[in-house]
């Protein structure tokens, strides 16, 4: 039976047409608390005395510190959400994200539909909201860091989404193509590892100190209960109350 070429060329475009990937945004209250947080900043600094203002020193010293934390936070809430102990939390919100971040293993693709990046907005519109509650008494360069959390946090949830979009073959940013090929973010591949079973490795979203902290965790024997004391006291909420009243981050 003669097929009509026409009709094969509209198949084939059919075919390779996908679903539009889910547009990522993070909502109002985040973006809003996080700007009022990077906002007061600004007018502190301007208002201070020269001899206290920010150094040249400050910039990448805001810009490390709030990698770094958040290379060991989302790395440390990933571990902690992946153990199968938090699907009988008590506490209802751990409970569902465990339940989620787990599907995800199962099902990753159903993440390119939706908004991954707005998965993040209570977490962060939290960090903005603590950082403003604690404005009164903390410094400007605090105040950048903790903004940068929530920055460090959006790109790894960004990159995630990504890494998951390049698996299906989408097309990506040009910014995070370059992250990943020049090392600054976790690529598809890399990712790829956490997704084969038993999922005990590569919980990372940025590329930092992994590797150490999985040395760690597996030398406590992969310590549920390390995990649950790092999660309730280093999460970048009430990390912030500590680190004030110690005077880490004054
Ligand atoms: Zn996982
Ligand atoms: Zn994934």
């Amino acid at each position: 039976m003669a097929v009509d070429p026409q009709v094969t060329q509209i198949i084939e475009g059919a075919a390779k047409q996908k679903t539009p990937l889910g547009k990522q945004y993070l909502g109002p209250l985040a973006s809003g608390l996080t700007f009022a947080v990077l906002l007061w900043a600004m007018l502190q600094e301007m208002m201070r005395p020269d001899a206290m203002r920010m150094t040249s020193w400050c910039a990448p010293y805001i810009i490390v510190t709030s990698y770094m934390y958040c290379d060991y936070w989302l790395w440390m809430l990933h571990c902690f959400l992946d153990r199968e102990e938090n699907l009988k939390s008590v506490l209802g919100p751990i409970k569902v994200l465990a339940q989620s971040f787990q599907d995800h293993h199962d099902v990753p693709a159903t993440l390119l539909k939706g908004n991954h990046l707005g998965e993040i907005e209570d977490i962060v519109s939290l960090v903005g909201a603590m950082a403003l509650i604690l404005g009164y008494w903390t410094s400007p360069s605090t105040k950048l860091i903790m903004a940068g959390i929530s920055f460090w946090g959006a790109v790894g949830g960004l990159n995630h989404f990504y890494c998951h979009a390049k698996t299906h073959g989408y097309q990506i940013p040009g910014i995070v193509w370059a992250g990943q090929e020049y090392g600054m973010l976790p690529t598809p591949a890399h990712h790829k590892r956490h997704h084969t079973s038993p999922h005990q490795e590569k919980w990372n979203f940025l590329n930092g100190l992994y590797k150490f902290y999985e040395f760690v965790y597996k030398g406590t024997g992969s310590s549920y209960n390390a995990l649950f004391v790092m999660f309730y006291t280093c999460n970048p909420v009430s990390m912030q109350i500590w680190t004030l009243m110690l005077g880490i981050f004054a």
